[in-house]
């Protein structure tokens, strides 16, 4: 079996922390990157029953000096192999927000985590990818303009839409190596995030997810996708 060489993002809990899980489970080389790592204690167990293939690393994803530092360390780690897969999968949503009430501070914080760090830790670390290989953003059809949205969530909607707006275009910056960049909506998942009712667990997503990006090919890049492969409107 051929064993890739994966980056993770937000890889600390939730879906991060199972994407790392599966990746881990079929044989690849995982780079687990989060804000705290000496706090990430599921990771660190894990690192613990992996030694050699999972590496924890710090990213604050609002701040450019810390993709510079990732893409510094990525480059140690791997000794010389490029990554096969990154997942862009930190995001954040802060609830409560109505019109009237919306604040810039909120837009902020969606706009740096959800679409400015996804795009620039991926211009960080073009370097390290290797030709050929995948990026997914973990998007979300709140993000979808073309579907018809109730105004919940503003802030998180507005900065996933700017999300999909870095998919089309990281995917144009880096055809010419080969590289197939995705936005993938997972689903509604019991995570902090998707809360206690949601209709699937992170097992279940992500197996789905990783079904769906081992199948993806440059045909698909550039499209922004939902768990079971269906695309879904900009
Ligand atoms: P969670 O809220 O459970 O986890 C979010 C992760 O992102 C945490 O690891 C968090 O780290 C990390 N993170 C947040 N802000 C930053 C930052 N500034 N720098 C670095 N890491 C950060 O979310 P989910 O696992 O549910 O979601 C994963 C992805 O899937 C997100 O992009 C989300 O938008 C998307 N998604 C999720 C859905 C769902 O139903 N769960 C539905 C649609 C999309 P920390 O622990 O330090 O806060």
């Amino acid at each position: 079996m051929d064993r890739h060489h994966c980056l993770v993002t937000g890889a600390n809990r939730g879906l991060g922390l199972e994407f790392v899980r599966q990746l881990l489970a079929r044989g690849d080389h995982v780079i687990a990157a989060c804000r705290h790592p000496g706090k990430a204690q599921a990771l660190n167990v894990l690192a613990g029953e992996h030694p050699g293939r999972l590496k924890v690393l710090p990213l604050e994803l609002g701040d450019p000096r810390s993709h510079a530092e990732l893409a510094r360390e990525v480059a140690l780690v791997n000794d010389g192999e490029r990554l096969d897969l990154l997942i862009n999968n930190a995001g954040v949503l802060r609830g409560g927000e109505r019109f009237g009430q919306v604040a810039l501070a909120d837009l902020d914080a969606s706009f740096h985590t959800n679409a400015a760090g996804p795009f620039l830790l991926t211009q960080a670390l073009a370097e390290q990818l290797a030709d050929g290989g995948k990026v997914a953003n973990l998007s979300s059809e709140v993000g979808s303009i073309g579907l018809r949205q109730e105004f919940r969530t503003p802030s998180y909607a507005i900065g996933k839409a700017a999300q999909n707006m870095a998919t089309t275009l990281l995917a144009q910056a880096l055809s010419a190596r080969g590289i197939t960049v995705v936005a993938l909506h997972p689903g509604w998942v019991r995570t902090d995030m998707g809360g206690p009712q949601a209709a699937l667990t992170p097992q279940e997503s992500v197996a789905a997810l990783l079904t769906l990006l081992q199948k993806a090919g440059l045909e698909q890049s550039g499209s922004f996708l939902d768990w079971q492969g269906d695309p879904l409107p900009w």
